[in-house]
């Protein structure tokens, strides 16, 4: 089964298995907005969870809070995300249609051979870097880049437009005050970082955790689950001593790549992209690329080496001390911050991305296929499907009995309408990893007939035994 638009197919799937839907779709969508079915929710809280836990479990000096989304106005002045948090635009005066500078170039990057595409890509990072808006419009047009719309390169100057979301907070008209819908996690983390430091008796290094939606305005919002305009993010910053920044950085970097590859993922999957243009509150930076369908590597997280930037800069606006003192070297000092930030939708991409498997089971005598999302166990929405073979004959109450003992300790999913072979492949297409079959034998012999969902093999074992057999299988760590 050649497939040229394996995207398209996923995104189509996801749909009909019920993991991704578009917000408000009775009413034609919101635009880059999505809501999360059944499986879709499952599969998400199943790598939030995990995420906490290798953050919060496995690291005794890494704690997790939940900030609020709203956050004092001043915040995002001190965080420099009214100022700087602005993409750089253009227009289409005849379609009227307006383009982020950098997908624009990229897009006509990939029509190019890879020496000059690189070449290309080099280039517009470095008048990215510069600010350089007059090269970059020279650019365009020396490319002969057009509109997909009007087909035409008639552009206006190119603008910085600012990502954030403003809203009204208050009760009286005109008394109201501008808040933002915060654009990232990070800085209820920042906020809070004495607050946690002092209660909870932190000492550097440690970390601050968090998961929670965050908002922006993206002006070219494509790519389905992958550039939302809410979304969630996973991120954690780590307090640090000043000056061994570039060591835990390392360690960050290798840390959160080891996490990744947890995911059921082989390392040829993923790539480093080191940043040439540093946001205003780096001094190292790298993203995280997953090698998506039909798009190639993409940025799924960040590792940000954030120097003292935001500490600082909160402890000037708030004109409140944020600094900590190190007993070992008896001084205070504001922490340096290695933050690692992943964006919870866009793992959900990767990981139904790498799952998603359309495989020929054709004989000589029948055509077949089927689509299988090879999640790793530990992901899946449904662990287990219990399946009588008939409605009749005490099947029911037997499989009844295996839901009820396996029920409280992972999801499970009960069926018996249809025939066995329809029913394992409904299982496949949501990814279940786990479907037992009770029949006739099981009443004699207690046994029971699981089946794997990658290989489809099947075996005989003690109905007494499937609980354990899936609880080993899905542990995470
Ligand atoms: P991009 O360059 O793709 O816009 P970014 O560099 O602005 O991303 P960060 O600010 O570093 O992203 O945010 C950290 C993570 O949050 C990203 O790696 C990504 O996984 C996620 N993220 C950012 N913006 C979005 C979005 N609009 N929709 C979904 N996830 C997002």
């Amino acid at each position: 089964m050649a497939n040229d638009n394996k995207l398209q197919d996923i995104i189509a799937h996801c749909k009909e298995y019920g993991f991704v839907f578009q917000s408000s779709e009775i009413y034609d969508g919101l635009q880059a907005v999505y809501d999360y079915g059944q499986n879709g929710a499952e599969l998400k809280k199943n790598i939030k969870d995990y995420w906490w836990y290798s953050m919060t479990r496995l690291h005794d000096n890494i704690v997790g809070i939940d900030a609020a989304i709203f956050m004092h106005p001043t915040t995002w002045k001190a965080s420099g995300h009214v100022d700087n948090f602005n993409d750089p635009m253009i227009d289409n005066k005849d379609s009227k249609k307006r383009y982020r500078v950098d997908h624009l170039i990229e897009a006509h990057a990939d029509t190019l051979d890879e020496a000059e595409k690189k070449a290309l890509i080099d280039k517009m990072e470095q008048l990215l870097g510069a600010d350089d808006f007059a090269g970059l419009k020279t650019l365009i047009e020396e490319l002969g880049i057009k509109c997909g719309v009007s087909g035409t390169a008639n552009w206006t100057d190119i603008r910085q437009f600012n990502l954030m979301f403003g809203t009204q907070m208050g009760s009286v008209a005109g008394d109201a005050d501008v808040v933002y819908l915060r654009p990232e996690t990070a800085q209820g983390i920042f906020v809070n970082f004495l607050n946690v430091q002092k209660t909870g008796r932190m000492k550097i290094p440690f970390g601050i955790a968090q998961i929670g939606k965050a908002f922006r305005n993206e002006i070219v919002a494509r790519g389905f689950i992958f550039r939302m305009r809410e979304f969630e993010q996973m991120e954690m910053q780590y307090f640090i001593k000043p000056g061994t920044q570039m060591e835990w950085y390392e360690f960050w970097k290798e840390t959160r790549m080891k996490w990744h590859k947890t995911l059921g993922i082989p390392q040829e999957q993923y790539n480093f992209h080191d940043h040439v243009k540093l946001a205003h509150y780096a001094d190292a930076a790298c993203d995280i690329e997953y090698n998506f369908p039909d798009w190639g590597f993409k940025e799924v997280e960040g590792v940000h080496s954030r120097t003292d930037f935001d500490l600082s800069r909160h402890q000037e606006f708030s004109k409140k001390k944020l600094t900590y003192f190190d007993t070992e070297e008896n001084k205070h000092y504001v922490p340096y911050v290695i933050e690692t930030s992943i964006g919870l939708d866009r793992t959900v991409m990767m990981v139904l991305s790498e799952a998603y498997t359309e495989e020929d089971l054709s004989t000589e005598d029948k055509k077949d296929s089927r689509v299988v999302m090879k999640f790793a166990s530990h992901l899946a929405p449904i662990k287990l499907a219990v399946f009588p073979l008939t409605k009749k004959d005490g099947l029911p109450e037997v499989a009844q009995q295996l839901m009820d003992e396996c029920r409280p300790h992972f999801k499970c999913f009960y069926e018996q309408k249809d025939a066995i072979g329809k029913r394992y492949r409904r299982q496949d297409a949501i990814g279940t990893p786990f479907c037992v079959t009770i029949d006739h034998q099981t009443l004699e012999d207690k046994t029971v007939t699981i089946r794997h969902r990658d290989s489809m093999e099947q075996e005989r074992i003690p109905m007494d035994k499937v609980k354990e057999l899936v609880l080993e299988k899905i542990r995470q760590f």
